[in-house]
């Protein structure tokens, strides 16, 4: 009998066995920060944070980057981690998320906008916040923070025409290995929304991985990984909840969409 399945051999053993039983919880945080107004419901409290974080510890959990979570799923020894990852990089996350993770032996990863480094989040209708700096990148990626890229300038990529689909996926790679001094694996993106070619570009720029929100049954696997949102009103309590149906919930929506 032959079996070509050993440990480490890259993407496409994973993506071949990443069937809904096997899929791995990964939390979606935007940024952690105490704010006036925060109508798209990005932040959460630093209190409420660190209760998430001590929830994870409590229940013998433990968060790191997608990218080791992939690697260790590719090893078998993923039991007990979560993956933790936090969207555009806002500025608060170093000194609320950053200290908070690292104190518990935490990681995770952040997916940067390679355009607007040092920028503001000008995308979005609402308050505006800083962006991680060149120098934070790799004050993150110092820490043992994972950097992934989250595009140029937070595009929605469903739907790009090629060309600046390709600048926007292959283009942000080469600028965040080039800041950061590290290699880029990691993909987000932008508002979630993606299509087949969207999913091709960032496996051709060579990508390992990229994160989606939801995912549809058909799409499901390494290049649309499905996250779950986590706010300012997870508590434990409710963190415990979305632990539990945390598949069910993957196979509901991969069903509707
Ligand atoms: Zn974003």
């Amino acid at each position: 009998m032959t079996r070509v399945a050993r440990p480490g051999t890259g993407p496409t053993m994973i993506r071949r066995r990443l069937r809904l039983r096997d899929m791995p919880m990964i939390l979606m945080y935007h940024s952690v920060a105490s704010v006036g107004a925060d109508p798209n419901s990005l932040c959460v409290t630093p209190d409420r944070f660190a209760e998430q974080m001590a929830w994870l510890d409590r229940n013998g959990l433990r968060g790191v980057s997608v990218g080791t979570l992939l690697a260790r799923m590719r090893a078998g020894r993923a039991r007990g981690l979560v993956g933790i990852t936090f969207d555009d990089g806002y500025q608060a996350i170093m000194e609320t998320a950053l200290p908070e993770l690292s104190s518990r032996g935490f990681s995770a990863t952040v997916f940067v906008i390679s355009g607007l480094i040092g920028g503001t989040n000008r995308w979005d209708e609402g308050p505006s916040w800083p962006l991680v700096t060149a120098d934070q990148v790799r004050v993150l990626a110092a820490a043992g923070f994972e950097i992934g890229s989250h595009s140029v300038s937070h595009p929605r990529l469903a739907d790009l025409p090629a060309d600046r689909l390709h600048a926007e996926v292959a283009g942000s790679r080469a600028d965040l290995r080039a800041l950061s001094g590290a290699d880029v694996r990691g993909f987000a993106y932008p508002y979630g929304s993606m299509d087949a070619a969207a999913r091709a570009a960032v496996r051709k720029a060579g990508f390992d991985y990229a994160c989606a929100v939801q995912t549809s049954w058909a799409d499901l696997g390494l290049w649309a990984l499905p996250r779950v949102y986590i706010g300012q009103r997870d508590t434990a309590a409710r963190l415990a909840g979305k632990r539990l149906l945390n598949r069910g919930r993957i196979a509901l929506r991969g069903a509707r969409s």
